[in-house]
């Protein structure tokens, strides 16, 4: 026997129409590429997003046809988020920092019909355009006195004028749950990018999934900044749970040094950010010398990379505000953990709290997980024992568009990360398997190493990675970029570590850097400093 009750697709259409209906006088504030701030809201988004969607019908686009952007995070961005999808076509975000030949690639894979791309993306977009052999209309996001004249750029219009002329009212097309909404090309190290393509099913659950309290707690009550780009992974899925909430929404636009992303979030009262952990190190370095102070901001998510303790405890000691770490990838939409506290938790000393919010936390519900040993045999959930950390759920890929193999092991994703599981369901990552240094066959976790180092107060960043070794196979070296005006010598630094780790486990050696190579979403790229220090001898 079936329930009764109605059958009504999750078209993420319905999140801005809900947004528009419910909270239509709820704001959404831009920082433009201009350098200025707009400000409008859901209601105005919603029509706008309408007028998108019309444009679309007027290039006559196909159903499920790719429509790619090349955008910082903005109210434009936020338009085509919903005029795209919600007219049935897919939404393909395009990581700009990608390098141009990779940008190239993925447009023709992914067969992209039309780019939108804010005008600092001129020049990319004048580099690839000519090799981007699908796309047939190019936008520039921007008004139609912006649009630069004689850019060589074929069939190119600006935005306001494509979507000017265009009617604010249209009737959303209701199909299948399942349709692709939009797609996301992991930055792949090794080989070509993969994409994943997620639905609106799988979109709307993760956006229900990500308000709840115990995951990322968005209400109508916050105003809230997704410093993670619109670019990587839906912007963590914020611009959909921001709308199923109504919760007011603060976009950075390109500025996203830590004056600008400071001065925002104070101008603009925002009470919740989510970020990656290199974006919150610009943010303290600024705040610290001058003494500054929040005077809205209450949480913030910190995600795509470990959050080393020392930002946890900066953010919670001496601001005030409480970091929710979490953990997710590109295949994951990208939600899997996040670190909140239980009630049996409340009796702990605040030492004991900060441990566990050490961890990457734990999996939401939709998310299952476990941990495997190399024959793929299910390991305890002790919080020692750690092995290949493995996933699934509905917003969790199934396979990669037009990839060529099954991702999967018996229906389970493997994320390619090393974890313990504790008996609470705590997951804490020790490292991506590629990046685990082996050392005298036990393993030393890359993360534990760096995260030793930046809790030393002249130490910006660090990157920990192995070297071959004659005997020990391999040998941890740690690189590291110190504070602007500060100083720290190799010995002390390797001082340091002692009493912090098992003296084993202490690098053998420190290289100063000026800076650490970082991927295109801002995660630290191991295999090119290996690249950079493939001259390095260990010292004798
Ligand atoms: P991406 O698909 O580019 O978002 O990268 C996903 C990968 O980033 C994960 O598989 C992890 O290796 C890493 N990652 C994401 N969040 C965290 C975190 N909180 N701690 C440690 N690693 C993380």
């Amino acid at each position: 026997m079936l329930g009764l009750m109605q059958n009504q697709p999750m078209l993420i259409s319905s999140l801005i129409e809900f947004a528009a209906r419910h909270h239509g006088d709820a704001e959404i504030v831009s920082r433009r590429v201009e350098g200025d701030i707009h400000r409008y809201t859901y209601r105005e988004a919603a029509q706008r997003a309408r007028q998108v969607a019309n444009a679309l019908d007027a290039l006559n686009l196909e159903f499920s046809d790719r429509v790619a952007t090349l955008a910082w995070n903005g109210y434009r961005h936020f338009e085509l988020y919903y005029g795209v999808s919600g007219s049935g076509r897919v939404l393909h975000t395009i990581n700009p920092r990608l390098h141009p030949e990779q940008i190239a690639w993925i447009a023709n894979h992914a067969q992209d019909q039309v780019l939108c791309f804010d005008l600092s993306f001129l020049p990319l977009v004048q580099a690839v355009h000519a090799k981007c052999t699908s796309i047939r209309h190019y936008i520039a996001l921007c008004d139609a006195d912006k649009l630069p004249a004689d850019s060589g750029i074929p069939n190119l219009q600006s935005y306001e004028n494509w979507i000017g002329g265009q009617p604010s009212r249209y009737d959303w097309p209701v199909f299948d749950e399942n349709t692709a909404s939009s797609m996301c090309y992991t930055s792949g190290t090794t080989g070509n990018p993969k994409a994943a393509l997620y639905s609106h099913r799988s979109s709307t659950l993760h956006a229900y999934a990500a308000a709840l309290p115990d995951v990322m707690s968005i209400s109508a009550r916050d105003a809230i900044l997704p410093v993670v780009p619109m670019f990587h992974v839906n912007a963590w899925g914020m611009p959909y749970s921001a709308a199923l909430t109504g919760a007011k929404l603060v976009f950075p636009g390109p500025a996203m040094d830590g004056k600008s992303v400071y001065e925002l979030i104070e101008s603009e009262k925002v009470t919740y950010a989510a970020g990656v952990p290199t974006v919150w190190q610009m943010m303290l370095t600024h705040m610290k010398p001058g003494g500054l102070r929040f005077s809205t901001l209450r949480r913030t998510v910190i995600g795509g990379s470990a959050c080393p303790p020392a930002m946890i405890h900066a953010f919670n000691n001496d601001y005030g505000v409480e970091v929710l770490h979490a953990w997710g990838m590109t295949e994951m939409s990208p939600l899997g953990t996040l670190c909140t506290l239980k009630n049996k938790h409340d009796s702990l000393s605040d030492d004991e709290k900060m441990k566990i919010r050490l961890k990457q936390g734990r999996v939401i519900y939709g998310v299952d997980m476990k941990i495997v040993d190399g024959g793929g045999e299910e390991l305890p959930w002790d919080g020692k024992t750690y092995g290949d950390l493995l996933v699934k759920g509905p917003w969790i890929i199934r396979e990669y568009f037009q990839g060529e193999s099954d991702p999967l092991v018996n229906g389970w994703f493997p994320t390619g990360d090393v974890a313990t599981i504790d008996a609470d369901g705590y997951m804490q990552i020790t490292d991506r398997s590629k990046d685990v240094i082996k050392s005298g066959g036990e393993w030393i976790s890359s993360i534990d190493i760096e995260n030793i180092a930046v809790a030393h107060p002249a130490v910006l960043m660090a990157a920990c990675i192995g070297v071959a070794h004659p005997k020990w196979d391999e040998r941890p070296i740690i690189a590291v970029v110190k504070k602007p005006g500060m100083d720290v010598s190799r010995d002390e630094l390797l001082a340091f570590y002692e009493g912090k780790t098992a003296k084993w486990q202490i690098p053998d050696d420190v290289v100063f850097v000026d800076a650490i190579p970082l991927g295109a979403t801002g995660k630290m790229l191991k295999t090119r400093l290996r690249e950079l220090l493939k001259d390095y001898q260990l010292p004798a």
